[in-house]
């Protein structure tokens, strides 16, 4: 299992920061509302995530670091519907096997926890130390790649990795703003975000004070809000009934609500050096998908744009994505993507004409 457990670490470890990503995401599915990250040395000293989730009860500490351990997916089969950001279960038992990893938690009020100790192998009789904790979760990831020389050589300046590890953060940031981050590194700290109110009335699924936090941009007068509604592909697909609701969701045969839109912020910028943050979500979750971003620099070229920074979401039925393409979990498929896009640049030619004034 050590073997395979650092293979596993050579895919989804790949340097402190693709730790730090899978950290925020366990917090994030245990539905944290407030995440602490403290780093040392850029990760290479300490990564630590401290998280107020539902934490984990003491009989499960041990699979949590055990690999394919997931709590998230009963069979595989349900990798079509997946809404959590984990779902492989190997970061922890990856992360484990090439550092000095200790997992806290606690699963209720009692204000005691349990502590598990990992470095590189989980012995035979693994000890359960009980600690004072708070519910939520720490985990405190110590000396990595101490058992993999090859890895640690290929590591960068402290400064690289820790502003991967920025980015990773402010991108968290970017996907949740009813989550609150604090960002530490050894010891100062360098972002601190308090959660900001969704206002329902604008839909919108990000507020511009948190998108102008996270990026660190002014945005105001540049801004220009997305609110593409896709509800006419729903029917499309799930066939027109009486059960499409007010709002464009549909219900569909299992009585699950689905809805399709597609909200966010688009912003120019005459600055073409300034690299801007591109970033596009589908269901919460960070992907790439060439044909989004492709059409996006199409679009911003035809409107002439130096430069166009955006932060889009994406809200479509778990039925029209498969995200187990690879395990950063970054790729996914959509299946009427063409149709998508149609809708989202027709809907925002026009709009974009307005920024290159
Ligand atoms: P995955 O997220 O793919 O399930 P991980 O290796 O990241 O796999 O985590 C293994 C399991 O440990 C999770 O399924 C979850 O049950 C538990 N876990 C990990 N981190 C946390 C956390 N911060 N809070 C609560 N449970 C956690
Ligand atoms: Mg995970």
């Amino acid at each position: 299992p050590l073997l395979i457990n650092q293979l596993a670490a050579g895919e989804v470890v790949t340097r402190p920061s693709a730790v730090v990503k899978e950290l925020l995401e366990n917090a994030i599915d245990a539905h944290a509302t407030d995440i602490e990250v403290r780093i040392t040395q850029g990760g290479m000293g300490m990564i630590e995530v401290i998280d107020n989730g539902v934490g984990i009860h003491p009989d499960d500490m041990v699979m949590a670091v055990t690999r394919h351990a997931t709590s998230k997916v009963a069979d595989v089969a349900h990798l079509h519907g997946i809404t959590t950001l984990g779902f492989r279960g190997e970061a922890l038992a990856a992360t484990a096997a090439v550092s000095r990893l200790t997992l806290t938690s606690s699963h209720d009020n009692t204000g005691i926890g349990r502590q598990l100790q990992v470095a590189g192998i989980l012995g035979d009789t693994p000890k359960l130390i009980p600690v004072v904790h708070h519910r939520g979760t720490t985990i405190t990831v110590k000396d990595l790649y101490f058992n993999v020389p090859a890895r640690r050589g290929n590591l960068k300046s402290i400064a690289t990795e820790f502003a991967h590890i920025e980015t990773i953060v402010r991108e968290v940031a970017l996907a949740r703003a009813d989550v609150a981050l604090t960002l530490f590194h050894d010891n100062k700290k360098r972002l601190s975000l308090s959660i900001n109110t969704i206002n329902n009335d604008t839909e919108n699924y990000l507020p511009l004070s948190r998108l102008e936090q996270a990026t660190g941009l002014a945005l105001t007068e540049q801004a220009i809000e997305v609110a593409v509604d896709l509800s006419s592909l729903i029917q499309q697909h799930f066939g027109s009934s009486n059960s499409t609701h007010a709002n464009g969701g549909y219900e569909d045969n299992a009585g699950t609500m689905q809805s399709a839109k597609i909200g966010g912020w688009l912003w120019a910028s005459h600055d073409t050096n300034h690299s801007l943050p591109k970033l596009i979500y589908v269901n919460g979750r960070l992907v790439k998908e060439a044909l989004i971003s492709n059409q996006l620099r199409q679009m911003a070229q035809s409107a002439q744009l130096a430069g166009m920074g955006y932060a889009l979401y994406f809200e479509l039925p778990t039925q029209w994505l498969n995200v187990n393409v690879h395990p950063s979990k970054q790729r996914i498929k959509i299946s009427p993507l063409n149709n998508i896009m149609a809708h989202f640049s027709h809907a925002l030619r026009a709009k974009l004409k307005t920024l290159n004034t």
